[in-house]
């Protein structure tokens, strides 16, 4: 490899999506097989690019050797001597020149420019129909297919299977993916694509990994092996950090340790205003494995089971019996401390593995309640099986997604047949089983006081709340900076749905990003919502802030918010406030 610390030291700039700092050797990973794009590069990029070039050569290499010593141990020094012509291809001057005048004088990017010349040198080698040149034109697919892989951003591999601490830079990571992580050996990541409320983002956030994601092409622009600082607070990747940035990073991750030490103190505190005004601050959680995480962060209860993840981590569905021990056991880990169950909400970037995006904008499409009235053969058993959890806890159930009477009404006739046969069966289940469901569509908003009359509450899911507001893919990081949850559109809403809960004596929540973000938590307090739901690693700034809010002050805030024209505005509004009361959790004393 080229001596890559000599470039000097690289600051990516991104999405902070999760908090904490590591420090450590970068491993790319990539899709495995990657799509070439013809892509013109300016004359001033040509360097650049050729030294990346260099550098892939020279990694590819390394793996190839790597390949040939397990072949080697495994198969034989025979068999491995088919490496040596592998080798052999990557080190071919006529080749490398011909890839390095396609980049220097056709400004093509070093990638199309391997493919191109590989796709030459195979087809001249296959015409001249000699069986050992086929063999050699194999071989150039084949290494030419592997340089191409490290120049876009590195092999796939096997995630749960790492060796070392790494960070990861990959061009996106599923959130299936991150959920399998090994927290051991990954010390944070960073993304080119994903927006803050991804779920990608959601479940680093969970797993306390620090990540960055929407850094746009830098897994392009980055080694394995190289060292990196991952700055999940402040949203930056630095590649070879100099001794001043590794010093200052150091004293802020001493500050964060010192405050960690603080607000572990207020676990058994409960959520109060310092004015007295009790809330519920609650966790959002994927798996029962989650409820000791819970109980640590102080967080009274569960407020989102998001279930389709009991559905993305394994290949088979799971049939209505594991559902019921895995409800069951969140319940009974928890009580008597609500959980609040919410039923499958598959689609959009939540996908079983394997299963291809087929639909132009899956986010609006076939997604959560829509697939769940659809196949009843898959909503039926899991509403059956929260219905039992009820019988061991204090179990509530809530829809994600709903956009009309007609689909809350079609929810509950099915909730209801379920009722009937568990009834039938003498199973027993909470006949006083609270429902609710996600204000997280416009629609449902403007419509809360008709749907109110259907439920017992509401949970502001404000990711999608805002995305479907301001039509804004919430993961796409070219729109990222648009994506804001303080946008007063956003803001009416909120304060739309709060209004029509109090008039029918619902209670409301939020279950979105935001209820855990310090700057907007003011806001949302201020708006008189009544319940925050969070991640774990959250909850303690959230407890911490909370307690020294005064809610008549976070809701005098909220009234001069309500009639500001801008979303900086109003963040800037409610973070003042966070920041004065709490100024420990800006970075200040
Ligand atoms: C939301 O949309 O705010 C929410 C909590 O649901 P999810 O993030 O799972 O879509
Ligand atoms: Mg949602």
């Amino acid at each position: 490899m080229p001596d890559l610390t000599s470039i000097g030291e690289r600051p990516f700039a991104g999405v902070a999506a999760s908090g904490g700092v590591a420090h450590g050797k970068i491993l790319r990973v990539g899709t495995g097989h990657p799509e070439v794009h013809r892509r013109e590069i300016e004359p001033s990029e040509v360097e650049e690019e050729l030294s990346q070039l260099r550098a892939a050569l020279v990694e590819t290499r390394q793996q190839i050797r790597e390949i040939q010593k397990r072949v080697s141990s495994a198969l034989g020094a025979k068999e491995a001597a088919i490496f040596d012509a592998h080798v052999l291809v990557l080190e071919d001057p006529t080749l490398i020149e011909e890839v390095t005048r396609a980049i220097r004088d056709e400004h093509h990017c070093a990638e199309y420019a391997v493919q191109a010349v590989a796709h030459r040198f195979s087809a001249a080698l296959e015409g001249l129909q000699d069986p050992y040149l086929s063999e050699r034109a194999a071989d150039v697919r084949d290494v030419t297919q592997r340089l191409i892989v490290t120049l876009v951003g590195g092999p796939s591999c096997d995630l749960a299977q790492l060796t070392e601490p790494v960070i990861l830079v990959a061009p996106d990571l599923t959130p299936s993916a991150t959920a399998l992580l090994d927290r051991t050996k990954v010390l944070g990541f960073a993304t080119d694509s994903g927006g803050l409320t991804s779920h990608t983002a959601i479940m680093a956030r969970k797993l306390r990994i620090p990540a960055v994601v929407g850094l746009g092409d830098v897994s392009r622009r980055v080694h394995t092996g190289e060292h990196a600082l991952l700055d999940g607070h402040g949203g930056q990747l630095i590649v070879n950090p100099t001794d001043g940035t590794l010093f200052r990073f150091g004293q802020i991750r001493e500050r964060r340790a010192a405050l960690e030490v603080r607000l572990k103190d207020l676990r058994d505190q409960p959520a109060v205003t310092f004015d007295g005004s009790r809330l519920i601050l609650a966790a959002n959680i994927d798996e029962p494995a989650e409820t000791a995480t819970v109980r640590d962060s102080g967080a009274e209860g569960v407020g989102l089971f998001r279930t389709e993840f009991l559905f993305l981590k394994s290949s088979d569905a799971p049939d209505e019996e594991q559902q019921y021990a895995a409800y069951r056991t969140v319940a009974e880990n928890l009580a008597p401390a609500p959980v609040v169950i919410r039923t499958l909400d598959l689609g959009g970037d939540k996908l079983p593995g394997g299963v291809p995006v087929s639909e132009q904008n899956p986010f609006l499409g076939w997604r959560a309640i829509r697939i769940c009235l659809s196949e009843p053969e898959l909503f039926r058993p899991q509403l059956r099986a929260i219905l039992r959890a009820s019988a061991h806890g204090n179990v509530k159930l809530m829809y994600p997604m709903i956009s009309s009477v007609d689909e809350l009404l079609a929810a509950n006739e099915q909730l209801n047949r379920c009722r009937e046969e568990l009834q039938r069966a003498g199973v027993a289940f909470n006949p006083k089983m609270e429902v609710g469901m996600m204000v997280e569509v416009p629609s449902a908003a403007l419509i809360a006081h008709e749907l109110a009359a259907h439920v017992d509450f509401f949970s502001l899911g404000t990711n999608d709340l805002t995305q479907y507001t301001l039509a804004v893919d919430r993961l796409n990081q070219r729109v990222a900076a648009l994506h804001t949850p303080t946008h007063p559109a956003v803001v009416r809403l909120i304060r739309m749905t709060v209004e029509a809960a109090r008039t029918h004596g619902r209670w409301v929540g939020v279950c979105g990003e935001t209820a855990g973000d310090p700057a907007v938590i003011p806001l949302l307090v201020g708006l008189g919502v009544d319940e925050l739901s969070a991640t774990p690693s959250l909850i303690p700034a959230a407890k911490f802030l909370l307690r020294r809010l005064k809610r008549s002050e976070a809701t005098a805030m909220a009234e001069q918010a309500l009639r500001c024209p801008k979303a900086s505005d109003v963040l800037e509004l409610s973070r003042s406030l966070a920041s004065a009361v709490a100024p420990e959790l800006f970075g200040g004393s």
